[in-house]
């Protein structure tokens, strides 16, 4: 395992969709192996696989008290959402902000694992929320996407100066 250097808002890659996997090889699990090691390295709940350059459709999460049980999700889908929440947010591709969105409540996610078996995951709290950000991830949004136009003008000026 390797940790991988973690790509930082507004590198481009960030903006990119992601392609389905395919092959179910060492190549993947490798990749899903540098994933893990990273994202707890960032002390990350979840990660999505262009935060580390890679245009994969896959993503680690998790959401344990002890952080220990990675659950990795390739190919995921959304095909059910329920009810809407607030959700304050930050991402490890763009430190030192956070804000509050809103989120569904609940969510259905298709996805298979490593070796290619197919699993469906009734999520809700903070699951949901986490599978919701890291499937934005895959189709090149972030959750800054999901503010109001205010607030987006507000991060736009205290990022502005960072820079
Ligand atoms: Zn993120």
């Amino acid at each position: 395992m390797a940790q991988r250097e973690i790509c930082i808002y507004p590198d481009d890659v960030l903006r990119q969709k992601t392609i389905p996997v395919t092959e179910f090889s060492r190549t993947l699990h490798t990749l899903l192996d540098d994933m893990r090691e990273t994202m707890y390295a960032a002390h990350g709940v979840g990660l999505a696989a262009p935060q580390i350059g890679e245009l994969v459709r896959v993503t680690v999460i998790d959401v344990s008290d002890s952080g220990d049980e990675p659950v990795e999700f390739i190919n995921p889908v959304i095909t059910a959402r329920e009810g809407n929440v607030p959700s304050e947010e930050g991402c490890l591709s763009i430190p030192d902000f956070r804000d509050t969105i809103t989120r569904s409540e609940r969510v259905t996610v298709d996805a298979v694992d490593r070796n290619g078996a197919p699993f469906q995951v009734h999520a809700e709290g903070l699951l949901a929320i986490c599978l919701q950000h890291e499937i934005d991830h895959l189709e090149g949004i972030l959750f800054i996407d999901h503010l109001s136009r205010l607030k987006r003008d507000m991060f736009k000026k205290k990022w502005g100066k960072r820079m």
